[in-house]
């Protein structure tokens, strides 16, 4: 059996490979968009943004993230720097579509996210998991090929066939299960952000202006049952909207 100690092997180190590269470009990414920290053009708007941010992240009882302005990404999201500081990022022009108040409920949204970051963490490793078997897999594919061409017999090329099989099968399964668990995770980050809130109606807003401006996600909600949805990582917007809308008599006003 050495064929599955030797997949197993490859597999973790590749695992381990993955996550710190994946870290590194994350953390670099974000050091450059700290750079633009300040955005110059609207020094007035970037004050009550960050001022916004302040006051969630006291809401919260989580450490204030730093705002970001980076014309690079499409949206906003929420990172760490490799002081494992969390940064926001936002895209100034995606900005122009909000209200301020619209604003505020996306930033209550990343600050709900670093409430509960073991969500984001999981979904990072598992990732980094199912890209390795992959990996691994197509190089037991590259392996079993050479085998089956070889003219002279090479040893556990049935094994290795098997290895390649179960690791494409598992790396399909284990990547819907990742992405199934992060949308009950942004259902959740839904209602800590209307809580912080104390109400449903900005997000729902936002939501609404997202589906009206035809955001990313709204694309991944066509057809609940298509392979799309399944390896979404989030729920539309539509389901985000109905979700918060059955959930509104425990959010507490403030
Ligand atoms: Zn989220």
């Amino acid at each position: 059996m050495l064929a599955f100690e030797l997949f197993s092997a490859i597999c973790v180190g590749v695992t381990l490979v993955l996550a710190i590269q994946i870290y590194a470009a994350t953390a670099a990414f974000v050091e450059e968009n700290l750079k633009q920290a300040n955005f110059p053009e609207n020094p007035i708007l970037y004050g009550k943004l960050c001022m916004m941010i302040h006051v969630l992240s006291l809401r919260a009882g989580v450490p204030e993230p730093t705002l970001a302005m980076n014309k690079n990404i499409p949206e906003l999201e929420i990172t760490w720097s490799r002081q494992s500081k969390a940064v926001i990022s936002v895209n100034p022009e995606w900005l122009k579509r909000f209200t301020l108040v619209e604003c505020m409920a996306a930033f209550a949204h990343e600050i709900g996210h670093l409430t509960r970051p073991i969500g984001l963490l999981v979904f990072c490793v598992l990732h980094a998991f199912v890209m390795s078997l992959y990996i691994t897999s197509t190089t037991a594919f590259m392996y079993w090929l050479l085998a089956i061409t070889s003219p002279a017999p090479i040893p556990e090329t049935r094994t290795v066939a098997l290895l390649m099989y179960a690791g494409y099968f598992s790396g399909f399964v284990i990547s819907a299960f990742s992405s199934f668990l992060k949308r009950r995770d942004e259902y959740a980050v839904d209602m800590i952000a209307a809580n912080l809130l104390g109400e449903i109606a900005p997000l729902t807003d936002l939501f609404d202006a997202f589906i009206y401006f035809g955001g990313s996600d709204t694309e991944s909600l066509k057809g609940k049952y298509s392979l799309r949805a399944i390896f979404s990582t989030h729920p539309s917007l539509p389901e985000r909207i109905e979700r918060l809308k059955m959930n509104a008599h425990k959010v507490k006003k403030l």
